[in-house]
């Protein structure tokens, strides 16, 4: 087992939201704007904890997730340390075990009562902390397609994970790399 169950559910809950960005989500457009597409989100996702509602929630996630898309892009491990530090230090992280959903023991580090974005934040800089710890950065990919900025977790035994998910990469780059092969011959 590379990393616990709930260290990769909220790595991919953090690559769903950075992927609601327009120049990385499947319809080009920005897949975070209305309270709706947040709800879905929070519930796919499997979220727990407080809702507000309200604009300024919505918007404290529209930030979070470039800064999210920041880690994906650091040059270095120390660039990702500090930055997983401020959000923990931000969130007001202080872990302790809890167990819902048929999960299984695991840490959260905020109160269900505290902002939804310093939830977020936390966890998910919880889980890179994994990722650090046990090596993997560079399974923390951003898409080999040069038209695509979406993010991704190659959970592959042998990281050969290339293409993201969301926007039907790898076939579409195939399809490209066949037509040049074509056009050559
Ligand atoms: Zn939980
Ligand atoms: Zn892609």
């Amino acid at each position: 087992m590379l990393f616990t169950h709930d260290v990769e559910l909220s790595l991919l809950a953090a690559t769903m939201l950075v992927n609601t960005l327009p120049d990385a989500s499947p319809s080009g457009e920005d897949e975070l704007t209305t309270m709706e597409q947040l709800d879905r989100w929070f519930e796919r996702e499997g979220f727990t904890g407080d809702r507000l509602h309200t604009r300024t929630e919505l918007d404290s996630l529209r930030v979070l997730r470039l800064r999210l898309r920041a880690l994906w892009g650091a040059e270095s491990d120390e660039e990702v340390v500090s930055a997983v530090n401020a959000m923990l230090d931000e969130g007001g992280a202080l872990p302790r075990l809890v167990n819902h959903d048929a999960l299984g023991w695991h840490i959260h580090a905020n109160t269900p009562d505290a902002p939804l974005a310093d939830r977020v934040m936390v966890e998910i800089a919880m889980a890179w902390v994994d990722v650090l710890r046990q090596g993997e950065r560079a399974r923390m990919k951003r898409c080999a397609a040069d038209d695509c900025e979406a993010v991704l977790v190659d959970f592959s035994r042998n990281r050969s994970k290339r293409f993201c998910d969301v926007g039907n990469c790898g076939n579409r780059m195939n399809v490209r790399a066949f037509r040049a092969r074509n056009a050559a011959s």
